[in-house]
């Protein structure tokens, strides 16, 4: 299965983790990255502290959709555990954003990632490496760009 796993960090060397993270996604069991976007700095949205490095994979994988999902929360744990309050910043955040054209709605997994049509640090970088990807259920992600054009998202160098 084809799967985009969208990639945030705010504390500590988030560029370093961002990066790292993409290399742990290509070491998941049954798993390999295909394409990493470039990295992104965003204005935190619905969290707080300093602005986010974001970017967006594209891996291959034999992982249910709900394996893939504890995969990623291992990941994330082995990153850091500073969670204090709902939406802090984080050490890293890994959300399984489409997998292949899977529509999937469980108690613990929505796919596509619910609010990932409304966020540019996700549309962008999705978009850098998949330009003509389709959100099941709602279409062309390239539609929902200009909604979010407002957002403060740069690409880096
Ligand atoms: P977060 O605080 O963003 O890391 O949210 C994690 C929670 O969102 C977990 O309880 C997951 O079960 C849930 N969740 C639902 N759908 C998704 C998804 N597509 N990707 C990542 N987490 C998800």
């Amino acid at each position: 299965m084809l799967a985009y796993i969208g990639i945030g960090a705010n504390l500590g060397d988030a560029s370093a983790t961002v990066r790292s993270a993409m290399t742990r996604l290509d070491s998941m069991t049954g798993s390999r990255l295909l394409t990493a976007s470039s990295l992104y700095s965003s204005t935190p949205i619905d969290s707080s502290g300093d602005d986010y490095i974001n970017a967006v994979a594209a891996i291959e994988t034999t992982l249910e959709a709900p394996a893939l999902l504890s995969c990623l929360q291992a990941i994330e744990q082995d990153f850091g555990r500073e969670r204090p309050y709902r939406n802090a910043p984080r050490t890293l955040d890994l959300d399984l954003l489409l997998y292949a054209d899977h529509c999937i709605l469980s108690e613990t997994l929505t796919v596509p990632h619910p609010r990932m049509s409304e966020r540019a640090f996700v549309l962008l970088p999705l978009l850098e490496i998949a330009p003509d990807i389709v959100i099941s259920g709602l279409g062309p992600a390239q539609a929902f760009v200009t909604a979010v054009a407002e957002q403060g998202i740069f690409r880096l160098p």
